[in-house]
């Protein structure tokens, strides 16, 4: 049977409790950190690894591209909580539900069983991002670059929707659903515009307001566009999933298709306490283009590793991954942009691009938008996948 995509997101959950850096922070019981050949293997090519998908290719002085997978360093970090399987690329190829030749269930768009990859199985498919709630000039800019970054990532149709509009009153929350709203598959159109009431908690002292996600997952379904393989709402607002929470940064639903995220805690220039969801201290230390970079950084990383779950990859176990679980925003933070091999060869196999190609363009939007690490990342593995087989950079 396919494994349904993930239930839940784990791009940073946070609970109130003590962070702090140990000296030594055990695996989860259970866990063992995989050696280079059983990482190696994971890939799915055996020996003979084509050079863009080799993990020992290495760059001219020596270093590697792929760095083994860090060892936890706090207790909150996510390896040392849970005791993760890793998913190779063999284990994908029979888990993942887009491999079926059955249609998924709920989908009610074109489907052609003897299609190889996700595009010639569901030709019409597309990835949906919509904005709930409010969204300010420069959140909106943001948001467009994280779409046009999905889509180089992917290598799959993104398109962005019109915002659902929120309705914020003394820290009561309400979805304005839109009478106008045509492009919906299992909701009869109304004349009435019509308003639900999504569950928040709010702290009058602070001024702060978070919304749960489950409320905010039961609304997209009914927005859901016949052509989708998923959509994803983005939101500014803080949210949390259980009363025990401080935050969640967003909840998949996977046999659904939808997914909202939250934007809000990526902002560097503010502060979260660890004891209390509702103390946010803002201290503006950043400027705002190093604001705008770092908050582009974090959502595309965001956007791209929810996606890859709705699309069947697990978390990594293999190497140094952006499909990294992650336990807390620091963990998240340091992560990686780019995919490991094992990952790499999943999202190829489903999607089918030039690796290479696909390099290119990602290296365009990092240099367009002052990712210079990444660009130097990509760029001398561009280097070193070209001069291994003979061709030029
Ligand atoms: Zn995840
Ligand atoms: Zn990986």
């Amino acid at each position: 049977m396919p494994k349904q995509p993930r239930t839940s997101t784990n791009k940073g959950r946070g609970s109130p409790k003590n962070t702090d850096v140990q000296a030594e922070v055990p695996w989860a019981s259970g866990f063992k950190p995989p050696s280079a050949t059983v990482a190696r293997n994971a890939i799915g090519y055996g020996k003979q690894i084509p050079d863009e998908f080799d993990p020992d290719l290495v760059n001219k002085d020596g270093s590697r591209f792929f760095q083994t997978i860090p060892i936890p360093c706090c207790v909150d970090d996510w390896l040392s909580q849970y005791n993760e399987e890793g998913q190779t690329y063999k284990q994908f190829l029979s888990d993942c539900p887009w491999f079926s030749t059955r249609k998924r269930k709920y989908m009610s768009q074109e489907f052609l069983p003897s299609g190889l990859t996700i595009k010639e199985k569901y030709p019409e498919g597309k990835i949906y991002i919509v904005p709930v709630g409010d969204f300010d000039e420069d959140s909106l800019v943001l948001l467009d670059k994280m779409l046009k970054y999905t889509e180089l990532f992917l290598g799959l149709p993104v398109v962005s929707l019109s915002k659902i509009k929120l309705e914020v009153n003394s820290g009561q929350v309400f979805w304005m659903e839109q009478p106008d709203n045509t492009q919906t598959s299992n909701r009869r159109s109304s004349n009435r515009s019509k308003k639900h009431q999504l569950s928040s908690r709010y702290n009058k002292e602070t001024d702060h307001l978070q919304v749960c996600v489950d409320s905010n997952l039961m609304q997209l379904r009914k927005v859901l566009p016949r052509d989708a393989i998923c959509m994803i709402g983005l939101t500014m607002l803080d949210l949390y999933g259980e009363d025990s929470d401080l935050f969640v940064a967003g909840m998949a639903a996977g046999n659904q298709r939808v997914a909202i995220f939250s934007l809000y805690r990526y902002d560097p220039c503010l502060t979260f306490s660890k004891e209390n969801w509702f103390q946010i201290e803002r201290d503006s230390e950043a400027t705002e283009d190093e604001r705008h970079r770092i908050m582009l950084q974090r959502g595309c990383k965001l956007l791209v590793h929810e996606i890859c779950h709705l699309l069947g990859v697990d978390h990594c176990i293999f190497y140094d991954c952006c499909m990294n679980g992650s336990g807390h925003l620091q963990e998240d933070f340091r992560q990686p942009m780019h995919l490991c091999p094992v990952d790499l060869h999943k999202l190829h196999t489903l999607v089918g691009f030039s690796v290479v190609e696909r390099y290119r363009a990602l290296q365009v939007f990092y240099s367009e938008h002052g990712l210079t690490e990444e660009e130097r990342w990509i760029k001398q593995r561009i280097t070193a996948i070209c001069e291994s087989s003979g061709e030029q950079t």
